[in-house]
């Protein structure tokens, strides 16, 4: 008898689809995320539920929408005593880990339940020398998170029980804020990236949020994240570390100083110094993946090492997107695309076909089903996802979902202003309300605008600049979406707010 199939699920934090050669990336190479395109299948709609850290990890682990699981924001931990997927594999007859970025909470309540073995990272974690958090309580552990990561989840993997298939989650800190490089990557990349065409967005006939929310690129990055100080407007350019806590009295900001390095910038204009910022996110963004690659490799390498690549599913995925300077944005939050789409490659030779392409609406939701379905066990009543397993095998079922809902809950959140929305999108449209009112959610803040609606059109308008829910000619489109989105939220049972 064959044995039940393996599942190894890599997650990243933040790696938008842009940042992937297999999408098509134009600012960066992913060989080994290739591969798995390469000799599996890449999902072109799959999208996150709700576009940040906590919620998104807890909806992957439930299989539920985070009205049901309770995870709604970054401040609302699970509660560890819930079923989750992890649970069910074992009962199924999987050994089971969780190695990484966990993000649910700390301390009994909330830390993880239904591995066989976890070690993770305390909240979002560093990048050197990390703390990591098992059952024996807090060690810091040397090198670099993405590696330590790895040599966990082939530490584990050495020393399973060959007779038992294993569920393995790889969770990896990076590419999140702030960016740090392993040292010996921080001279790649040094060329100049293509800016999005979107960069100087001016926010015009869209919902007034998009115009509120502090994610610009230009006006809201911190200098330190990208290593850098201002320069008093009196003080000349030096690489003396004296200048490394000065109180800039440049509020343009256009006299600047490396860190790291002592390098000294001047910019003439505003635009020129927000070009200057772009390019270096997007650099040290690029360079904390390259090293997401090729531990990835290291895994790929390991199932080939150990005969072990048809019978298992491997899938990368981030747990959303993000904004590289597509609207002049960083961050994510939003149910627009950068932020809202999912990259997920997967790979199982066994039933899926090499170099294949789905673009069928999926969610995040759907990837607990999935593995329940692979594991041969019942997906329980309460999980409200479906699994992909007949879309891996090329047969979507003619019942299959035309859309995908999104929530974000986190009104005003304190560090960018992000409103409170739901919506959906099909192939064709998004319909978006932003309701925008805190309902008492923590880490929300109260209202400060209107609700508003946004449609778009994105056939004709994929970079979703143009709101036309208030275009007659969108009449009849608007009542229609309206009526999906309505019908949705009734099926998973989430309240509307108008
Ligand atoms: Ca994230």
């Amino acid at each position: 008898m064959t044995q039940q199939p393996n599942i190894i699920f890599i997650m990243s934090d933040d790696h938008a689809a842009n940042a992937i050669g297999a999408y098509g990336s134009v600012i960066n190479k992913t060989p080994n995320l290739d591969r798995l395109a390469d000799e599996g299948m890449r999902f072109d709609h799959c999208y996150v539920t709700n576009s940040i850290c906590t919620p998104s990890r807890a909806a992957i682990l439930t299989g539920t929408h985070n009205h049901v699981n309770g995870v709604t924001t970054l401040d609302t931990h699970i509660d560890n005593r819930m079923p989750n997927v992890a649970k069910h594999l074992k009962t199924a007859g999987y050994q089971t880990a969780m190695f990484g970025k966990w993000h649910l909470g700390e301390g009994k309540p909330h830390e993880p339940t239904g591995f066989d073995a976890w070690s993770v990272l305390p909240g979002q974690g560093l990048y050197n020398q990390p703390v990591f958090i098992d059952e024996d309580g807090k060690k810091v552990e040397e090198g670099y998170v993405t590696d330590i990561i790895t040599d966990k989840c082939l530490d584990w993997l050495n020393q399973r029980d060959e007779e038992k298939p294993f569920f393995l989650m790889c969770h990896h800190k990076a590419p999140h804020r702030e960016w740090d490089p392993k040292p010996e990557h921080r001279s790649l990349y040094q060329d100049d990236f293509i800016i999005p065409e979107t960069f100087d967005d001016d926010y015009a006939n869209r919902a007034r949020p998009a115009m509120e929310a502090k994610m610009r690129i230009a006006r809201d990055m911190r200098y330190e994240d990208l290593d850098l100080v201002q320069l008093p407007e009196h003080a000349e350019a030096s690489s003396d570390w004296a200048y490394r806590d000065c109180v800039p009295d440049d509020p343009e900001g256009l006299k600047l100083i490396c860190r790291v390095t002592g390098e000294a910038f001047t910019f003439e204009t505003k635009e020129e110094l927000a070009q200057f910022k772009y390019q270096r996110y997007i650099r040290k963004y690029v360079q904390c993946i390259h090293s997401i690659d090729e531990n990835v490799g290291r895994m790929l390498d390991w199932l080939d090492e150990k005969g072990l690549a048809d019978n298992t599913m491997v899938i990368y995925t981030s747990d959303q997107g993000f904004f590289l300077g597509e609207h002049g944005w960083f961050d994510k939050r939003f149910i627009y695309e950068e932020s809202f789409q999912m990259p997920f490659l997967v790979r199982y030779p066994n039933a899926i076909k090499s170099g294949t392409v789905n673009k069928d609406m999926v969610c995040n939701v759907d990837f607990a089903p999935t593995w329940l379905e692979m594991a041969g066990a019942p997906t329980p009543n309460y999980m409200q996802g479906r699994s992909i397993l007949p879309l891996c095998e090329g047969e979507t079922p003619d019942d299959w979902t035309d859309l995908a809902y999104h929530r974000y809950w986190m009104n005003n959140d304190t560090a960018h202003e992000a409103r409170a929305h739901y919506g959906i999108r099909t192939k064709r449209y998004k319909l978006i309300y932003w309701y925008n009112d805190d309902l008492g959610q923590p880490g929300a803040r109260p209202d400060k605008l209107p609700p508003e609606w946004e449609l778009f059109d994105l056939d004709k308008d994929p970079l979703e600049l143009f709101n036309v829910y208030s275009d007659p000619e969108y009449a009849s489109v608007v009542k229609e979406m309206t009526e999906k989105l309505d019908a949705e939220m009734l099926r998973i049972g989430d309240t509307p707010e108008h």
